[in-house]
């Protein structure tokens, strides 16, 4: 049987974390490696200061002092038996949408999967909806990945909506229009902290994004691709380069006179 890591944020005692296990023991031997806390919105952080220690839960599953990214690393670099023939990452409780995934653990632990060469999916469940949608929604898509592959540097991130799903649609990421202020609160000490995040997220044109399947009811599927380069601007920005050429050796002829 091929090997399948399954990771979150959420923790290693999240009901996602194991509702997807569930869903995919029967395309491979599953094998759980994962946050002994919750680690949502801690992004693609890496833990490189001190030691990372996995402690055995059950069988083949594992939790993790650290964050899904460490967690992928060791179960891709050679704590497991064998590499994974697939990294799924979730099931998150709370939706992964848009610009969002910049913050995600979730989706993090699959872009150090991509990153590491090994397919990956990550999958996150709207507030409301069922686990036993998402576990479907989720068999299904490893499934086909398992069979066709997914292009180079090439993830899944999979969203399923609170309602029963009406289909599974491909979208390209939406973007969130940043409205959200920080709220200012005083201490008992007369000192000023502040919230971030507060306020509901309000999201650019729907059309083709995955927040307008979700909002249609439907399970949204969007290849994330991770060579953030933007190639149109090296050719556009090319002459940028001999430019700042010219001015940086005259700043240094100026500053050896
Ligand atoms: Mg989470």
């Amino acid at each position: 049987m091929p090997l399948i890591l399954v990771t979150n944020d959420d923790g290693i005692h999240a009901a996602g974390l194991a509702t997807l296990a569930e869903a995919l023991a029967e395309l491979g031997e599953v094998w759980v490696i994962a946050p002994e806390r919750e680690q949502s919105a801690c992004g693609h952080a890496l833990t490189l200061h001190r030691p990372v220690r996995p402690v055995e839960m059950g069988e083949r599953r594992f939790a993790v002092n650290g964050t899904p990214s460490d967690c992928v690393n060791l179960g891709v670099l050679g704590f497991l038996p064998e590499p994974p023939v697939l990294v799924a990452s979730g099931i998150n409780h709370g939706g992964n949408l848009g610009d969002d995934v910049t913050y995600s653990g979730t989706v993090s632990a699959s872009m150090e999967a991509t990153l590491l060469g090994v397919p990956s999916i990550a999958v996150s469940l709207l507030d409301g909806g069922s686990l036993a949608d998402a576990a479907a929604a989720a068999r299904l898509v490893a499934m086909r990945v398992l069979v066709a592959g997914l292009p180079p540097k090439t993830l899944l991130n999979v969203n399923v909506p609170p309602q029963s799903p009406r289909g599974i649609r491909l979208a390209r990421l939406g973007h969130r229009v940043y409205s959200d202020k920080i709220v200012e609160q005083r201490d008992p000490r007369g000192r000023s902290h502040y919230w971030l995040g507060g306020g509901e997220p309000v999201w650019a044109a729907l059309e083709g994004t995955d927040m307008g399947a979700i909002h249609e009811g439907y399970v949204s599927v969007s290849p994330v691709q991770l060579d953030l380069t933007n190639h149109a601007a090296v050719a556009r920005l090319a002459d940028w380069g001999p430019a700042l050429s010219a001015q940086l050796k005259g700043a240094g002829e100026r500053r050896r006179q």
